[in-house]
């Protein structure tokens, strides 16, 4: 695992980097001048501080900030490719998926889980990742046994993340039920913890996970899986924390999901939410596929993230988020990997942004022409700006690349043809939105370079431990 990390106390930069274009939320730099200091946070943006005296390091082509991704199963990326053959089952959807998943749930242990997710966080970061929250649920041992160490799957995976570098929130989730009324089943048990258990996992990995270099946020799976009861206890013991945890919820992925939640909690999933809990800031909730007018409405005002999935939602048929009514509220969105169908930013903002344009019989169906912005014109502008706001699942509402923020940034390769030709104004809609081969040449994670010339700095080693436990799993 990481060594703890200096304390960011000084303010200086130990080293400047000059990139021939930033990217700011003010506009485009070039150059952009961007100040690092040893805790890898960015001190200064555009213009070297009087004292600096840091040395200068070059950097050419088009610098971005690093997407958050808001929502990562990360033992899922070996399940990807595996699901695709047609079901005997009547509906094939996301729980006729579900028992494959379970199915290699039940056979992970300890080094499977960072195995597998080392290469998840690696293929992240090497396609514009820089952070990653990770809903976590395999908690015990087959069978529920738990480990001599009660929190061992969530520290494998902030051990992960640091191998392979990027910033991570380990997000441990409550699970309770099988559905609502509904004991959990045989396959389930790694899974279960009663409230008071629950809260002693979050305490007793609380510091290591920092010592690690990890966050820590706090899940509960859904309003299936946890009673009402269960979700305020979990709410109570995720503000005895040290720093207070984002929280996320899975809501309102099927239809069948928010029938069940209707008929055994009297409301849909998101208004039960709003009137029983109240949403603000601090929640994330995944998915929110199916959600009313009111919900809707709810959502946007709330201050809470819907955290989209795009392509895992599109390849397990779970339908389309109304994103362009709630845009046009105000609300705030972020995107997610979750079962790794593809690990990139490209990948995912244009299957965001193709759904709605199917959905509506339009194109651009985001892009702002209201704005003063110029650059809210351009729907790959656009769509990068606004999924920035993953930040906030994070607990983080710092503007990116100002100071104080992250030093995470991706370099986008000025020799990429996808490129060709493109300045800063459309170089965004060039990669987002061309579909060409993924652009990203260089990455920084909190200050350090952890992928150049559009590789991991550990590809061989982290991916050859991958296969292996993959082809082990699937013998
Ligand atoms: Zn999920």
């Amino acid at each position: 695992m990481n060594a703890p990390r200096p304390p960011d106390d000084t303010r200086t930069p130990v080293r400047m980097v000059a990139f021939e274009h930033l990217w700011t939320p003010a506009g485009w730099l070039a150059p952009g001048l961007l100040g690092v200091d040893a805790g890898g946070r960015v001190v200064a943006v555009g213009e070297p501080p009087a004292d600096a005296g840091a040395p200068v390091e070059t950097v050419r082509g088009f610098a971005v900030p690093g997407m958050p991704n808001t929502h990562s199963h990360a033992f899922q990326r070996a399940l990807a490719g595996r699901t695709e053959s047609g079901s005997a089952a009547s509906e094939d959807n996301l729980w006729t998926w579900r028992h494959a998943m379970y199915r290699l749930a039940e056979r992970i242990g300890p080094d499977d889980l960072q195995a597998l997710a080392a290469f998840a966080y690696m293929e992240m970061l090497e396609h514009g990742f820089t952070r990653v929250a990770e809903f976590h649920y395999l908690h015990h041992a087959p069978q529920g046994r738990p480990y001599a160490q009660r929190g061992e799957m969530s520290l494998r995976l902030a051990a992960a993340a640091a191998d392979a570098g990027i910033g991570c929130m380990v997000v441990p989730t409550l699970y309770a039920h099988a559905g609502i009324g509904q004991a959990p089943t045989a396959q389930q048990q790694r899974f279960v913890h009663s409230v008071d258990a629950f809260a002693r996992l979050l305490h007793e990995i609380d510091e290591p996970l920092a010592t690690a270099g990890a966050r820590l946020g706090v899940a509960l799976h859904s309003l299936r899986a946890v009673a009402p009861d269960e979700l305020r206890g979990a709410v109570q013991a995720a503000a005895t924390l040290r720093d207070a945890a984002p929280l996320h919820i899975h809501v309102s992925e099927t239809r069948h999901e928010v029938e069940e939640v209707q008929a055994g909690l009297g409301a849909r999933p998101v208004q039960w939410l709003l009137d029983e809990v109240g949403l603000d800031r601090r929640w994330t909730l995944v998915h929110a596929t199916h959600l009313s007018e009111t919900e809707r409405r709810g959502l946007a005002a709330s201050g809470a993230t819907a955290a989209l999935c795009p392509m895992t939602e599109a390849m397990l048929g779970d339908g389309l988020f109304p994103l362009v009514d709630y845009q046009r509220e105000g609300g705030h969105w972020a995107i997610g990997t979750d079962s790794h169908y593809a690990s990139g930013v490209a990948a995912e903002l244009r299957m965001l942004e193709c759904g709605q344009r199917l959905a509506h019989a339009r194109r651009n169906v985001l892009a702002d022409a209201a704005a003063a912005d110029a650059r809210a014109l351009h729907s790959g502008e656009r769509l990068f700006g606004l999924a920035l706001a993953g930040g906030r699942s994070f607990g983080d509402f710092a503007a990116p690349l100002t100071p104080g923020s992250r030093a995470d940034v991706v370099v986008l390769d000025p020799a990429s043809p996808a490129l060709a030709g493109h300045d800063a104004a459309t170089v965004l809609d060039a990669w987002l939105l061309s579909g060409a081969a993924d652009a990203v040449q260089r990455v920084m994670c909190a200050g350090t370079w952890v992928v150049q010339d559009g590789r991991h700095h550990a590809r061989k080693s982290i991916t050859r431990a991958y296969a292996q436990t993959v082809r082990r799993l699937f013998a």
